[in-house]
């Protein structure tokens, strides 16, 4: 039997209870078409658990000890500056701001994207297969690709078919503009043009379909409320469907993996770490923080001891790390563990706890927040009284993982990059985590 193409929906932020829920009301068709015919199960996102950080893990088979991106907001050691790619790419678009645009486009990609790290695109791209990649933003691949519009001036390198928010389109597909309306989901309908565009024409072995409005909708609204942002991700997988001529045809062509990046849950108070460190540099968002200094981060980290805004801090010291809670420490490494082992009791609590350490550009102390607490950004932003995510929690960390058509079955979105790759037949790199088939 040929080996069937295959389409990676990635829904911004979808919590599995939202996604269980929708599927036990029976209130969207296209994904229910697709549970109907596939397996299920809840994953593990990674650490922090942000969308720049999921994305670059989805895409590379990687935590951030290997592709290098450590959060939405970070310091650049090399470049002595702040790099912030914004909570999502529509609000950086909408924000307008320059250096943040720069950053997101072609920062992440070009130069913050580790150099081990092999994408998805690359790896399939270097076997001879056509990869297409719509809106997600780590797309690092071969093709060069001119903008559309003139304030861009140099192109970026993504897969052979690459479509980014208007900006970059490597078709002239006829697809509306993304960012007229984002509350209403027009970034995801234009999603929703180009794949349907793609599909009609067979134009890719592997899609990457991203869609980033849910999570805009739950932040807003909370995690368990945004069902008509969930509604218009179902209209937009249902256009994919349609544009294969129906269920039958879609499912004889196609082998599908519909998973989310990160979860997401209710926030009601936010606090400012720049506060408790006013003598380092603080890079916060959502519900992670990191802290830069030069000073003994066991030290400063003895601070957040009764923070109820935090639940663990973790930091570095020699060859092992730590975590502390309420005074209480773990002393990890891969290999072993000596103290309370209660506080990384989180999914994949060690092994993404370590990760984010062990990343080059992350700070020197990471910090989780506790449930129902949010550390406001540069800008003094949060969500307050809606949704937000970043943290080790459960809650942050969990996400809806649905296959199709595949023989695998990720426990992990690290393990969806290998799974494409096994699909097709094509080595995973050596760092990837690779499973046989599903359980
Ligand atoms: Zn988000």
């Amino acid at each position: 039997m040929a080996t069937k193409k295959l389409i990676l929906v990635v829904i911004d932020g979808l919590t599995p209870s939202m996604l269980e829920d929708t599927l036990e009301r029976g209130t969207a068709p296209a994904l229910a078409l697709l549970s109907e015919h596939g397996r299920y199960r809840r994953a593990i996102s990674t650490f922090p658990s942000l969308t720049p950080v999921c994305l670059s893990a989805l895409a590379t088979g990687a935590h951030p000890d290997v592709h290098e991106i450590p959060h939405l907001v970070w310091y650049h050691r090399g470049e002595k500056r702040l790099v912030e790619y914004g909570s999502s790419f529509g609000a950086v678009l909408a924000a307008g701001a320059k250096q943040s645009l720069v950053d997101t486009i072609y920062g992440l990609n070009a130069s913050h994207l580790g150099r081990n790290a092999v994408t998805v695109y690359e790896a399939l791209e270097d076997a001879g297969l056509t990869a297409a990649a719509i809106n997600i933003t780590c797309y690092r691949g071969r093709h060069a690709h001119r903008p559309t519009v003139p304030f861009l001036t140099r192109p970026a390198h993504g897969p052979k078919r690459f479509f980014f928010y208007n900006l970059f389109e490597s078709d002239v597909t006829g697809a509306p503009l993304s960012v007229r309306n984002r509350p209403r989901g027009t970034i995801d309908a234009y999603a929703a043009a180009v794949g349907r565009w793609l599909v009609t024409r067979d134009g890719f072995d592997f899609l990457v379909y991203y869609l980033s409005d849910y999570d805009y909708a739950s932040h807003a609204q909370g995690p368990d409320a945004a069902h008509a942002a969930l509604a218009r991700c179902d209209d937009a997988v249902g256009a994919l469907i349609e544009a294969a001529g129906g269920a039958d045809q879609f499912l004889e062509r196609y082998a599908v993996i519909l998973c989310a990046d990160h979860g997401q849950t209710t926030v009601s108070e936010s606090t400012r770490l720049e506060e408790v460190f006013p003598d380092a540099r603080v890079t916060a968002s959502n519900r992670a923080g990191m802290v830069y200094t030069d000073a003994d981060p066991g030290e400063l980290a003895l601070r957040l001891d009764g923070n109820g805004a935090v639940d663990v801090v973790l930091w570095r010291e020699g060859e092992e790390a730590v975590a502390r809670r309420d005074g209480a420490e773990l002393r990890f490494t891969p290999s072993g563990t000596s103290g309370d082992a209660s506080i990384l009791d989180h999914p994949g609590g060690l092994e993404r706890a370590w990760a984010a350490l062990a990343n080059p550009n992350a700070g020197e102390l990471i910090v989780s927040a506790a449930a129902g607490w949010e550390f406001a950004d540069l800008a003094r932003r949060h969500h307050s009284g809606g949704g937000s995510h970043g943290s080790l929690l459960a809650g942050d960390s969990e996400v809806p993982m649905l296959v199709v058509g595949l023989e695998t079955l990720p426990g992990s979105i690290v393990e969806v990059m290998p799974a494409v790759l096994g699909h097709f037949g094509v080595a995973a790199p050596p760092y990837a985590r690779t499973l046989v088939r599903a359980p």
